[in-house]
């Protein structure tokens, strides 16, 4: 029989197989290799080539097959299209307990405890929004006539996107068949879980790492039997083991953590448009700001794009304010310059004062003379204002930045270098609780330095993370709650969702936190949104760092005016004129999508092409250097072989050129097509096997970040 090990190995094996035992693909095996005994999967049976000597396993694992024959096929195409060994893809789709070469333990046959609730029990609404009906109407209209449809719900935050997903999942049931909804975070979402439990009881099953191991397995196995239907889960859910499937959503699809970063890197997004076809389900991928790759998509006419432009009950979307935090560093103006005619039109478009504070283009500022940006309090004037109203009307805010910590580094005063982590070339961010500097890296932690280790220059300490904004509201404003959300304080999954608990019950008035914030909470009280630094990730070295931005500054501003109060966003910048915050201002996305799908279209980058990234990591940086050159070299050589469209960029060394004590490079082969990639990656695999254990090569195909 022909065996996939759950190893490292490209390579399948085959063994002797026992006789008369009636075995499915993809079924768990124990089998030797080398002089241990480890999980293998069952693949098929074939010929026994002649001379052979074959080893026989050791076991057969399981008399059902944990993996559905669907997700074996699914896990097949992924293993090829990521290029992973298929036995380790096989692994991933198992929860744990299943992914060790033992047999199954037995399950627990109790429901384990739901998600605490938060917030008020969202009844199931009486009346949809006229928006609602018509995309139901759509939707519901090709589901369960066993063909394949796909749409991308372009919703507006607060448009009720969750409520038709609910309603769709209602329908597929009585239908009799099972859905999967994936969402990029539930831990930091126990609102969705909750409206999902509310609706579906016993027929949902969680799946979501931040649960124990026994959960995942009881679950996994409802799912199996067919006890629960409807599997809510991050991305590893895309393999949940649903029976006759219906319908699959994908939340917040523009999401990076769809993208698995490690061993099987797959994009659950993308899985999910397979899997739907080959279930011949619905799919339907959800956002505010969908991906260009999927407005490519619809485009190509693969998927249809449905539209909810308003939010429930007409609620208006939150104004938008800018805050020029460089008109904040600019000498005091004796008299600002006179505004033009652009300039009016502009302003009046964008809803901006058209006294002081001048718009951006006014400012007498050169790129040249760009202050770094440390030298203004992020509680700004304009700041400072809204949250004094604020606290008066007794209403909530959220503040948003991206950094936890207090400093953002330490820079030396004579010499000028950056304190970094001796183990990654990342500058060390200052924390404050616990007195220590800390790489957001690797995790090091090392005691303060008093002077500069090259020139004992004492150190200025710069840029804003959470902990220093928390201390400066805490002082200006000191009889108002503070609750801080990031990963120094929400270490646990209950400390976190006590902390969303209490703001949701209005026990902390303002919320400061980074990422962990914007994911999709539905808090009715909070009027007012700071994005306190909106330039963040902005120049990052990856194509994508524009479009990133703008979806994160929709998805924060989008947590405003959710209630029955107008919300205010105040959108603090250095760069008013970068693109994302230019057309954030004027609320333009489909302006922003054009704009960015015609630079793409330009570059040649996706969705224009198709990327795979090569990067290439080990502790001997001239090795790395010298492999990386030898995995270029021959990937030009196939190419040259048979010309093709194909281009090599690089290798060079990686943005982040050191983590952890080990170097990189990286390499990009950009390509028309998947097909095109073919023969260079080949090449470069046969290279890879011979390279030394020392020097690690990740392949990314459809890389999420460029870093
Ligand atoms: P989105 O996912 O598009 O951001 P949600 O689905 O979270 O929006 O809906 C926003 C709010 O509106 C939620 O509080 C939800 O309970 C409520 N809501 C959704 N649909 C309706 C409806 N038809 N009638 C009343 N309230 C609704
Ligand atoms: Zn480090």
């Amino acid at each position: 029989m022909r065996v996939a090990v759950a190893r490292p190995l490209l390579r399948t094996f085959l063994y002797e197989g026992p006789e008369g035992v009636q075995l499915k693909p993809g079924q768990r095996l124990l089998v030797p290799l080398g002089n241990s005994k480890v999980l293998g999967f069952f693949l098929g049976w074939e010929e026994r080539p002649p001379q052979a000597s074959l080893k026989p396993i050791e076991a057969v694992l399981e008399e059902v097959p944990a993996l559905t024959e669907e997700v074996y096929a699914l896990v097949r195409f992924a293993a090829k299209h990521y290029r992973a060994p298929l036995g380790e893809a096989l692994k991933t789709a198992l929860p744990p307990g299943l992914n060790v070469p033992k047999p199954a333990l037995p399950t627990k046959r109790r429901k384990p405890k739901p998600m605490p609730r938060i917030g008020e029990v969202l009844e199931r609404p009486a009346q949809l929004s006229a928006e609602q009906r018509e995309v139901l109407e759509v939707v519901l209209g090709g589901l369960g006539k066993g063909v394949y449809q796909a749409f991308l719900l372009q919703g507006v935050t607060g448009s009720g996107k969750t409520e038709v997903y609910l309603r769709v999942v209602e329908k597929a049931l009585e239908q009799g068949m099972g859905a999967l909804v994936l969402v990029p975070e539930i831990a930091l979402t126990p609102q969705l879980s909750g409206r999902f439990e509310e609706r579906f009881g016993q027929e949902v099953a969680l799946l979501h790492s931040g649960m124990g191991e026994a959960e995942r397995r009881f679950h996994f196995w409802a799912l199996r039997e067919g006890r629960a239907r409807v599997a809510l889960g991050v991305r590893s859910a895309i393999f949940a083991p649903i029976k006759h499937l219906g319908v699959v959503v994908v939340d917040e699809e523009h999401d990076n953590s769809f993208k698995q970063e490690e061993g099987l890197r797959y994009n659950a997004k993308d899985l999910a448009l397979v899997r739907g076809q080959q279930a011949k389900a619905t799919v339907i991928l959800g956002s505010a700001t969908p991906s260009l790759e999927s407005l490519y998509n619809v485009e190509a006419g693969k998927m249809r794009l449905l539209h909810m432009r308003q939010r429930i009950y007409n609620r208006p979307l939150p104004d938008i304010q800018l805050v020029d935090l460089k008109a904040l560093l600019a000498p005091p103006a004796q008299t600002p310059p006179p505004l033009t005619e652009p300039l009016l039109q502009a302003c009046a478009r964008e809803k901006l004062p058209t006294e002081a504070p001048s718009p951006p283009e006014a400012l007498p500022l050169q790129e040249s003379e760009e202050p770094t940006p440390e030298e203004v309090s992020l509680l700004t004037p304009a700041l400072h204002k809204a949250l004094e109203e604020l606290l008066l009307s007794g209403q909530q805010a959220i503040l948003f930045l991206n950094r936890r910590g207090y400093n953002r580094m330490w820079l030396c005063s004579s010499c000028g270098k950056t304190r970094k982590c001796r183990h990654c070339d990342i500058c060390m961010s200052y924390h404050f609780k616990v007195q220590k500097l800390q790489c957001h890296c690797c995790g090091w932690s090392e005691a303060l330095p008093e002077l500069c280790e090259e020139c004992g220059g004492t150190f200025l300490k710069l840029g804003f993370g959470t902990e220093r904004i928390e201390e400066e509201l805490t002082a200006a404003f000191p009889a108002a709650r503070m609750a801080r959300l990031d990963r120094d304080t929400s270490v646990s999954p209950r400390k976190l969702t006590a902390l969303l608990e209490r703001f949701s019950k209005g026990e902390v008035d303002v919320l400061i936190g980074t990422q962990m914030i914007t994911k999709g909470h539905d808090f009715h009280g909070v009027t007012l949104v700071c994005m306190l630094l909106a330039d963040m990730g902005l120049s990052l070295p990856d194509f994508r760092a524009s479009e990133r931005v703008f979806h994160l500054l929709t998805q924060v501003s989008g947590r405003a005016g959710r209630g029955e109060r107008p919300g205010k966003v105040l959108l603090q910048t250095y760069y008013p004129k970068a693109e994302p915050i230019a057309y954030m201002l004027r609320r333009d996305f489909e302006g922003f999508a054009r704009m960015e799908m015609a630079r793409r279209k330009m570059l040649a980058w996706p969705p224009f092409s198709r990327v795979v990234l090569l990067r290439i990591e080990g502790k001997n940086p001239s090795l790395v250097e010298r492999f990386s050159r030898q995995l270029a070299c021959a990937a030009l050589e196939a190419i040259s072989r048979s010309p093709s469209n194909v281009r090599v960029l690089g290798p060079s060394s990686a943005p982040i050129s050191k983590v952890s004590d080990k170097y990189r490079w990286q390499l990009f082969l950009k390509a028309p097509s998947y097909a095109a990639l073919e023969l260079p990656l080949c090449a470069v695999e046969q290279v890879v096997a011979t390279l030394p254990n020392s020097i690690k090569v990740v392949i990314d195909v459809d890389p999420a970040t460029m870093l």
